[in-house]
């Protein structure tokens, strides 16, 4: 068997093309959504995301912002910048990008941001929105999922799936969603004694520990679909997901690529929260 490729760039363009109405709806309203992203410190993985968050809005004619502080930033400073912009009418979402530096608490500046603005989805509001009913955000990795598996018609309900990975802002909302939808989750993460025993059962695969390629071939149930949320990027500077999609291809029904899967979803998920942030403002 060689698996179908979901292709998240192809879906991503066509998401973007379905907003286009959106846009120009609102911008007959004289509104254009306006994304301020944070960025503190120079993680260089953490400027190459921001640049492309940045580069999507301003391409579609939104207004996006970055700001760029020295990890010396104090998190009342920090806590202070995002309560201005919490009061900034232009502004209808804002992200801090994460990993924060240590010397700040990541909880307390991401509950500062307005749930309004909470464009990521991280407020701890919006996270127990999503445990418990509507939240106003859904965190962008895992809708962006979603939108995948709903675009190649995968039955959820009664369905096996098996999210490898617990982080609150991949993990969790990962499986919430999915449970949602009627699938039985099981949640793996790195104390998982026997850890292929359950991947073998999944009929869908999300993987997301940040672990090059450790999940293989066989490891899968034959003809899962197997989701890569990983980023990595190896010695030789290629990017690789934590699937190993040499032998992964061979045994799954379908599978996301990295680079050009999950990655372009996840941005364009964000693009979707922040205009309907500005949509709530009519
Ligand atoms: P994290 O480090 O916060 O969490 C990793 C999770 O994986 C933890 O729950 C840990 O217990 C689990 N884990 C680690 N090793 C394991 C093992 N050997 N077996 C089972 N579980 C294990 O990471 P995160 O922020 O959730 O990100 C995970 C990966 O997804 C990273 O590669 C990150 O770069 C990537 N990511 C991609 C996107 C995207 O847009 N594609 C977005 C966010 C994160």
């Amino acid at each position: 068997m060689t698996a179908r490729i979901i292709d998240g760039k192809k879906l991503a363009e066509t998401i973007k093309l379905d907003l286009a109405d959106r846009i120009n709806a609102l911008k007959e309203k004289d509104i254009i959504p306006g994304l301020t992203v944070i960025l503190v410190g120079d993680d260089p993985a953490s400027q190459v995301y921001v640049r492309n968050k940045a580069n999507t809005f301003t391409k579609l004619g939104l207004n996006s912002s970055v700001e760029q502080y020295p990890t010396s930033l104090s998190e009342e400073a920090l806590c202070e910048r995002i309560r201005e912009l919490n009061n900034d009418p232009s502004v209808h979402g804002i992200l801090v990008q994460l990993p924060l530096p240590a010397n700040l608490d990541a909880n307390k500046v991401i509950e500062t941001i307005s749930p309004e603005k909470d464009v990521d989805g991280f407020h701890i509001s919006n996270a127990g929105a999503l445990m418990t009913g509507r939240p106003l955000f859904i965190p962008c990795t895992p809708y962006g999922v979603m939108k995948m598996l709903e675009s190649e018609k995968v039955e959820l309900r009664g369905a096996e799936a098996v999210v490898i990975g617990a982080s609150n802002i991949v993990g969790k909302p990962m499986a919430l969603l999915l449970q949602k939808a009627g699938a039985t989750v099981t949640i793996c993460n790195s104390k998982t004694k026997d850890l292929a025993a359950h991947t073998k059962r999944a009929d869908v695969l999300v993987v997301a520990t940040g672990r090059p390629e450790m999940v293989t071939g066989n490891m899968i149930k034959p003809g899962a679909i197997v989701i890569d949320v990983g980023i990595n990027r190896g010695a030789d500077g290629k990017l690789k997901g934590d699937v190993e999609f040499s032998s992964a291809k061979d045994v799954a029904s379908a599978i996301t690529p990295v680079p050009g899967g999950v990655g372009p979803m996840t941005i364009v998920m964000l693009l979707v929260n922040t205009i309907e942030a500005a949509e709530r403002k009519l």
